[in-house]
């Protein structure tokens, strides 16, 4: 299948590891040239110069914060008339509702919620002046189904989620769609970060903690980045037009829900 994005360009936000990673590989093996973006300079370097190597794409990087005004201002300058955008940053620590004070709840907002709502506003219009764009907004399968320890994560990204419905709807005639990639557990440095706040609160080891989560996942493993970042290249594709303002698990079966 031709995804059609030869040549495209895409700022994925965060994306020196992880999820972000999988999805700027998986958009590099389409073809797409690459802004690139985390706040640790030489690990994004490195991952780079990897997808240059391996996929003789143009990969520009900028290391900044992606959740503050003066993270972003340089990733907009870089994307320039970017066709595709990527949000994307790191998750909320977990915690107890009520230890939650306002400062919390703000630093999960400024990450989670307000920082793909502002490179939104900032890069959507343009795409919509020249008919053509997607905005992949990288969410949790707790949009779907709470994860209790992780609720500044439920609360910001719930309200991300609330923004995209309305707005996917206000852009699509324009050729850009909107839509957000709900992932479950997926093997990652955030997976072995949440795995080892469970082993450390239980005391039991990595493996336990491992094998837990895996006996509620009916797929009976963790995602993979790879798989990640192929299910954003297609919905960044020129087949995925049609799919607008829509919340898509990737969790291996994890949220026990028919719809
Ligand atoms: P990760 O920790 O493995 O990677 C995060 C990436 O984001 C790294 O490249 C890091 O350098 C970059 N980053 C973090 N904060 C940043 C910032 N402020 N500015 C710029 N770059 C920043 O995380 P991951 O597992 O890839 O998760 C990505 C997102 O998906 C997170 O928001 C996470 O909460 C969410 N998520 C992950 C899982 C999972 O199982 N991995 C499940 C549900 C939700």
């Amino acid at each position: 299948m031709d995804f059609g994005l030869k040549g495209k360009r895409a700022l994925v936000c965060a994306s020196s590891r992880g999820l972000g990673l999988g999805c700027a590989r998986a958009l590099a093996g389409e073809g797409v040239h690459l802004v690139m973006n985390a706040r640790g300079k030489d690990v994004l370097e490195d991952a780079a110069q990897k997808i240059r190597d391996e996929f003789g794409v143009e990969v520009e990087t900028v290391a900044a914060d992606v959740t503050t005004e003066d993270g972003r201002k340089p990733l907009i300058d870089a994307a320039g008339e970017a066709d595709i955008l990527v949000n994307n940053a790191g998750g909320p620590p977990p915690g107890m509702w009520q230890d939650w004070d306002r400062e919390d709840f703000i630093r999960a907002l400024d990450a989670n919620m307000l920082a793909p709502i502002a490179l939104i506003k900032a890069l959507v219009p343009g795409m919509m002046e020249r008919g053509w764009g997607r905005v992949v907004n990288i969410t949790s399968q707790s949009v779907k189904a709470p994860i209790p320890v992780l609720g500044l994560s439920n609360s910001a990204r719930a309200g991300l989620t609330g923004y995209v419905a309305g707005t996917s709807r206000q852009v699509a005639g324009s050729g850009v769609t909107i839509n957000n990639l709900l992932p479950g557990i997926h093997d990652t440095d955030r997976a072995d970060a949440l795995d080892r706040a469970v082993c450390e609160k239980e005391g039991i080891s990595m493996e336990e903690a491992r094998a837990r989560r895996c006996a509620g996942i009916p797929a009976g493993r963790y995602g993979t980045a790879e798989e990640f970042g192929a299910a954003c290249a297609f919905l960044c594709s020129r087949h995925a037009g049609f799919i607008v303002g829509q919340n898509i698990l990737l969790d291996g079966g994890g949220v026990n829900a028919t719809l």
